[in-house]
């Protein structure tokens, strides 16, 4: 006997696919407020790293794609180098090692 693959579907007493009940926006419960600019710096996102990016300095070509690609503006710059990461904020993400265009950056389990 084949299982089926139909789903459930609550139905009205007229046959009808019954809509589920819908709450007006006023009865939503209020969630988090954010109430002045800026407040991310406050909050040292590079405490939940596992995966720490490690950058061969003698390949990098100072491209700066990893700096337009980083989620965290981990990417450190100076003169339009790059010169490294901001171990505050670096979620370890590896966004930066995939994106560059010459693999200089791996990715290696931080020892804590
Ligand atoms: S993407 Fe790679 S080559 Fe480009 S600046 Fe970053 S580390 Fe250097
Ligand atoms: S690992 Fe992620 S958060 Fe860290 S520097 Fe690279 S892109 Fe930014």
């Amino acid at each position: 006997m084949k299982a089926s693959t139909q789903k459930k579907v609550n139905k009205d007493s007229k046959g009808k696919q019954a809509s589920p009940q819908k709450k007006g926006w006023k009865s939503i419960p209020m969630g988090g407020l954010i109430e002045r600019g800026g407040t991310a710096k406050e909050y040292k996102t590079g405490e939940w790293r596992t995966f720490i990016p490690v950058r061969d300095e003698a390949k990098c070509i100072n491209c700066m794609i990893c700096w337009v690609y980083c989620p965290d503006s981990s990417i450190k710059t100076q003169d339009g180098k790059m010169t490294g990461f901001d171990m505050d904020y670096c979620k370890g993400c590896g966004i930066c090692a995939s994106v560059c265009p010459v693999k200089c950056i791996k990715m290696e389990k931080e020892e804590k």
